[in-house]
């Protein structure tokens, strides 16, 4: 390790916590203790979290309340987990319908995080949470980081759309000291960028490549054509993405390490994450208690694909509680050799991104558009883009309250920004966006090349 990365783990980084009153740096000491308590231990500790964080919803919050009255199930005396099950599943829907009425009694939603999701789903939802559960997040997140080989205060490469870079002294200071991260922008592959981002690799000496799965597979792509062959990261980490398994053979191969496949999505954050054994990915049940449903509702058995339904035991001012995630995943019976307690979920199915194409044969993340669009505007409740040729598009809307035509003018200077200005956008306004046949909603799809 690096005198300037031995500091940033071991001065800076506790000094920011402390200044900040932050409790990631206490809360990620305990989680890495924690991590190795045995199933059963683990399993314990869950419960409880989940006991309280429901009593809570139904005394707390009148969304809850309301519907455990409904369906029959009252924290008023005491419950099983069978019990908890007649709780009806939450979907993505009743969310956007209610996001305000889901804040509990206590909590000023002016004064919480307020972020709204795309995701893969292409629907756009409101969540709040507290800067503290956010901590408790970010704590989770670094000790599943370091599972890669990676080790805090070392610097990270991100291939990402449209990077939120540091731009006054004051964030490059404290990027510099916390730990720098340099870019590739998805929203922009070709052989200038990623010959830049090389440069800036060699400058920054990253250690750990972080980003979706086939943004990480086309760098990859592009550095073997270019035939860069010297960039070594202790370890790969590719989210927010089914990673197929050809191209997961292929980023191995370029960069000579593992990839570590993780699973979360923004409501609920980090759901699963492969270790250094890679056996299958480690259940979150820290933070959350995960179910795998059959559709009529009953739990789908080992080995078999089920909807992902997921409780945050951590966030107590907008509760999720029994959340369908429109993911499917399998859930696993092994054990894995690494010794850590956390059941395993055999993969998540059904999470492929479409890749949109420029005229000069660069890439386009359709997650980055979305990211980019859907999130931004409060009028547009779910969109498709559906690149039909080089020049040619569909933009489906679904419009939300406060739609307007405004809305559809800033998407067409958007487009046009990424993929030049002789291209043409249409529009379909809709009710809805159905999903494929397999029950998953694509919020990309490129009709020009599809590998
Ligand atoms: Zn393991």
């Amino acid at each position: 390790m690096s005198f300037m990365n031995f500091l940033r783990k071991n001065v800076f980084d506790p000094l920011y916590c402390h200044y900040t009153r932050s409790p990631r740096r206490s809360y990620w000491r305990e989680l890495e203790k924690s991590q190795f308590l045995t199933e059963k231990e683990l399993q314990d500790r869950q419960q409880e979290k989940l006991k309280r964080l429901v009593e809570f919803a139904g005394k707390e919050n009148a969304f809850y309340s309301q519907r455990f009255e409904k369906a029959g199930f009252s924290t008023g005396r005491p419950w099983t987990l069978d019990d908890f099950k007649r709780i009806p599943v939450l979907t993505k829907k009743e969310i956007r319908e209610n996001s305000a009425r889901m804040i509990s009694n206590g909590y000023d939603i002016d004064r919480l995080m307020h972020f709204k999701t795309g995701g893969s789903t292409g629907k756009s939802l409101d969540i709040y949470i507290t800067e503290e559960c956010s901590e408790l997040r970010n704590a989770c997140a670094r000790r599943h980081d370091r599972w890669t080989g990676w080790e805090v205060g070392e610097p990270i490469a991100a291939v990402w759309g449209n990077p939120q870079l540091p731009t006054t002294l004051k964030e490059r200071i404290k990027d510099t000291l916390l730990g720098p991260v340099i870019y590739l922008d998805t929203m922009c592959v070709n052989n200038a960028s990623v010959t830049a981002f090389v440069r800036e690799w060699e400058a920054v000496k990253p250690t750990l490549l972080f980003g979706h799965a086939h943004s990480i597979f086309l760098l990859a792509r592009y550095l073997r054509q270019l035939k860069i062959e010297h960039l070594r990261p202790k370890g790969i980490l590719s989210t927010s993405m089914m990673l197929l398994p050809h191209e997961r053979q292929y980023i191995e191969d370029v960069f000579q390490v593992k990839v570590t496949d993780r699973y979360g999505c923004e409501e609920v954050s980090l759901i699963g994450c492969e270790c250094e054994e890679h056996q299958g990915m480690h259940l979150n049940t820290d933070h959350l208690f995960v179910e795998f449903l059959n559709e009529d509702g009953t739990a789908s058995g080992v080995g078999e694909a089920g909807n992902l339904v997921i409780t945050d035991l951590i966030n107590y001012a907008m509760p999720f509680v029994r959340y369908r995630v429109e993911d499917v995943g399998v859930p696993s019976g092994r054990k894995c050799s690494c010794g850590r307690g956390f059941p395993l979920m055999e993969q998540v199915v059904g999470r492929i991104a479409d890749f949109l194409v420029k005229p000069d044969g660069s890439r386009v993340a359709g997650i980055s558009l979305i990211e980019n669009t859907l999130t931004k505007y409060k009028g547009l409740d779910q969109m498709q883009i559906v690149q039909t040729s080089y020049e040619e598009f569909i933009i489906r809307v679904v419009p939300g309250n406060g739609f307007n035509n405004d809305i559809k003018e800033d998407l067409s200077v958007f487009m046009k920004e990424i993929f030049g200005s002789n291209i043409k956008v249409n529009y379909e306004v809709l009710t809805s966006i159905l999903p494929e046949e397999s029950g998953k909603y694509r919020f990309t799809v490129c009709k020009v090349i599809n590998e």
